[in-house]
């Protein structure tokens, strides 16, 4: 089964609409070069229309980092699916753990977004990962089992072969201290045989399930290089475009 590996970069409380606009425009030659790859980048709300707009007729797909489940309501300060849909975004991150940590995030919550991002027609990049003291206390796989289900709770198994999920550990997220592939292929191998236990076999080979934390030019071929491994979730290192297209290059199966 091969997977067509998805770079996406998470911009998180980075970049107005100008600047987003005119990274598309530096990395959007490079990013058409590179055969094989998913180039994604997900931005803050308000940047998403210029980039939607830049990368128009390019292979850089726009995602949003978080939305809100319900089409629309008495939510002050929320978005919802439909207006990221109407603005030409396709892609859209579900339960980041700086979400679940600052902005009460929750199993749950993250499942009804599933649902919707799917009811709208978006891809979710949904992410599951352990705190430094889970992993210390041996729980790594347990967190990422229980996190894994309850967010693919409900879902047809045509919907979960399309999820991106993303295992990020939390204590490698924005620190440098990014996990071994070897560790980091062994815990996404485990969140797929989850996924295989209750979706089959089948579905659960086509989930791409990229790895997140630190993941920067010097260290992605050697995430990619493993087996299980789809592509990664880049913070800091996807804000730049030479970086950024260095990610993208060394994502090439
Ligand atoms: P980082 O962030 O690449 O800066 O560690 C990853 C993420 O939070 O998705």
């Amino acid at each position: 089964m091969s997977r067509t590996p998805i770079i996406a970069g998470n911009w998180k409380m980075f970049k107005t609409g100008s600047e987003a606009a005119a990274f598309v425009n530096e990395v959007k030659q490079a990013a058409a070069n590179v055969q094989g790859v998913e180039a994604v980048v997900c931005a803050p709300f308000t940047a998403l229309p210029a980039l939607v707009e830049a990368a128009k007729g390019t292979s850089v797909g726009v995602g949003a980092q978080n939305m809100h489940w319900e089409e629309s309501g008495a939510y002050t300060g929320e978005i919802s699916g439909p207006m990221l849909v109407d603005l030409g975004v396709k892609y859209v991150i579900l339960g980041h753990s700086e979400r679940r940590q600052y902005f009460a995030e929750t199993d749950e919550t993250v499942n009804k977004k599933t649902h919707a991002a799917f009811k709208y027609g978006l891809t979710p990049i949904v992410c599951v990962g352990e705190k430094l003291e889970e992993r210390e206390a041996g729980s790594t796989k347990e967190v990422c089992r229980v996190q894994t289900l309850a967010a693919l709770e409900g879902l047809t198994a045509e919907q979960a072969a399309a999820v991106v999920i993303a295992y990020e550990p939390i204590w490698a997220i924005g620190t440098g201290k990014s996990s071994t592939a070897e560790d980091a292929n062994e815990v996404i191998g485990y969140i797929r045989s989850v996924a295989a236990d209750k979706f089959g076999g089948e579905t659960a080979a086509k989930i791409r399930i990229q790895y997140g934390g630190s993941v920067k030019p010097a260290n992605v071929r050697e995430f990619m290089s493993a087996s299980d491994i789809d592509g990664a979730l880049v913070g800091g290192a996807s804000l730049e475009p030479a970086s950024y297209i260095a990610l993208v290059e060394g994502a090439r199966a």
